[in-house]
């Protein structure tokens, strides 16, 4: 889509720091992190926009990217545990109309439930 900011990282038109790439997923580190290891997953196709509209013909999209999550767990060691956030709609706080998952980790979670 050509004017959504995460279709240009998964173009290569707008640099990230990248931890994971494969054939249909990307994840790199959020730009304003919330938690010392804060990592956006993203499919690389355009899904529009939120958890809220997944369904039976790109729910596939959600297990690569889970997928992909285990194996950046293993990768980064996150043994501790992390936790996986998707904000679906503005009164969540979603910015980005791209299915992404933030994954955290790296502090204390139990005190960042809000
Ligand atoms: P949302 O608020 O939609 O759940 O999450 C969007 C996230 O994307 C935010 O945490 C924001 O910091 C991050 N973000 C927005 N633009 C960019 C960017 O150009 N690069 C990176 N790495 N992260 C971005
Ligand atoms: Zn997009």
């Amino acid at each position: 889509m050509a004017d959504c900011v995460f279709c240009k990282i998964a173009a290569g038109e707008i640099p990230s720091d990248k931890v994971y790439e494969d054939d249909e997923v990307l994840a790199f580190r959020d730009i304003h992190p919330q938690t010392p290891v804060h990592i956006l997953v993203i499919p690389k196709a355009h899904i529009a926009a939120g958890a809220a509209d997944i369904h039976a013909g790109n729910a596939a999209a959600v297990g690569k990217c889970y997928t992909a999550i285990a194996e950046i767990a293993r990768r980064l060691k996150l043994e501790g545990g992390f936790r996986i956030v998707t904000n679906s709609g503005g009164a969540a706080g979603q910015t980005v109309p791209h299915l992404h998952f933030h994954l955290l980790a790296g502090r204390d979670l139990m005190l960042n439930m809000g």
